[in-house]
């Protein structure tokens, strides 16, 4: 049996129909760029995150860079964040002319701890980005106190948790800026590049508005130096065909990492791998399923599984502190030790909303084989 890491072409085949039905609409209508589409959109996702309002652009990474450049943390600015995260969520600190300030994770959620962010916080820190790693709200009560004593703005790095929450409120409405990704793998994925930052702050929102289209609030006047980034019509389309389907499909993704939880129980692995923790209040969307391998046996699973079939992959092999681009901030092995070992310890297991039980039974039965065989 063959288990991918992820399969879109089931999701494809339920929608085909509609989704070129969406995409023929974009072509007659001949506009390619915002328009209708990207503001219905907007209004929708900004319905969905419980968010007032909703800022389309060209991709996660964007939304990141433009919610740091509206909220001024850009040159000469820090910027406190996880190093535990895809590479963007650092690289658009840097992007944005500010400096990425690494804090070290909760080693039972892999995301951000609240008490190692504020002991991160300095006089030139200008904003705190937590990531919500996998798809489960970093502990954002924590993050908004820290945010509150400090008097920061929060942005929420939410391309992994569109519809996750947690006892505070729901990704994207909890921070001064929420920040999404629709790159076609995230839990609403595009066909090519879009994201999405949502905000409460109408001036705020407006300024993204401005920064996306060059900083120009009317075509040639520019108020400030922005960038292109906006979000394709035809992106737009496709989006808004999917979303009516998302809390389905998230739901799809809770029931099935119940069972692998259950399965990864009767099975008797307990002792070998610790499967994702929930936080009790927390509305997890499973954008990744992810277990840590006790014993130095990660590597070595990793093999017996793709040997079996099974599809993994590593989010993320190398803590953001020790990339080669990241040197200039000076840190050394040992520095986030938590992210460090999470690097070394962490394995996603095929997640989807369509993967079967049949599927399922056979990914753990073969995790069993290699631990108790
Ligand atoms: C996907 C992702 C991004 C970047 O989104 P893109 O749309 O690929 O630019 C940023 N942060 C995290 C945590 C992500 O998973």
């Amino acid at each position: 049996m063959q288990v991918p890491l992820l399969d879109l072409r089931q999701q494809h085949a339920a929608l085909r129909e509609e989704l070129r039905e969406a995409v023929g609409r974009v072509l007659d209508s001949q506009q390619f760029i915002l328009g209708r589409e990207v503001r219905r959109l907007e209004e929708e996702l900004a319905a969905y995150t419980g968010a007032a309002h909703a800022v389309g652009c060209g991709s996660g990474s964007d939304a990141l860079l433009l919610a740091l450049l509206a909220l001024d943390a850009g040159a000469g600015a820090e910027v406190v964040t996880t190093p535990f995260t895809f590479f963007a969520t650092a690289g658009a600190v840097a992007r944005a002319g500010a400096r990425p300030v690494f804090a070290d994770i909760d080693p039972v959620t892999y995301n951000i701890d609240p008490a190692k962010m504020d002991a991160a916080v300095t006089r030139r820190t200008r904003a705190l980005m937590p990531v919500h790693l996998y798809g489960q709200c970093a502990e954002m009560t924590g993050v908004m106190r820290v945010a509150a004593e400090r008097g920061l703005p929060v942005v929420e790095d939410a391309a992994q948790a569109i519809g996750a929450s947690d006892e505070a409120g729901r990704a994207g409405a909890l921070g001064a800026a929420g920040c999404f990704s629709f790159y076609p793998t995230k839990n609403l994925g595009a066909a090519g590049e879009a994201g999405l930052v949502t905000t409460n702050d109408p001036a705020l929102a407006e300024r993204l508005r401005r920064l996306r289209v060059h900083g120009g609030a009317t075509e040639y006047h520019h108020d400030e130096v922005g960038f292109n980034s906006r979000l394709d019509t035809l992106q737009a389309a496709v989006l808004r065909v999917k979303l009516p389907h998302l809390d389905r499909w998230s739901d799809a993704r809770r029931e099935r990492a119940d069972t692998y939880n259950r399965l990864i129980e009767e099975a008797g692995l307990a002792e070998f791998v610790t499967p994702p923790h929930i936080r009790p209040g927390a509305r997890h969307i499973f954008h990744q399923y992810v277990i840590r391998v006790h014993g130095a046996r990660r590597d070595a699973l990793t093999e017996h599984l793709k040997a079996g079939g099974v599809g993994t992959k590593i989010y993320y092999p190398v803590p953001l502190h020790l990339q080669p681009c990241f040197a200039y901030l000076g840190h050394r092995e040992g520095d986030f030790p938590e992210s460090e070992r999470a690097a070394r310890e962490t394995l996603a297991l095929p997640m989807f909303p369509e993967l079967t039980a049949r599927q399922q039974e056979y990914v753990v039965e073969t995790l069993r084989r290699f631990f108790l065989a």
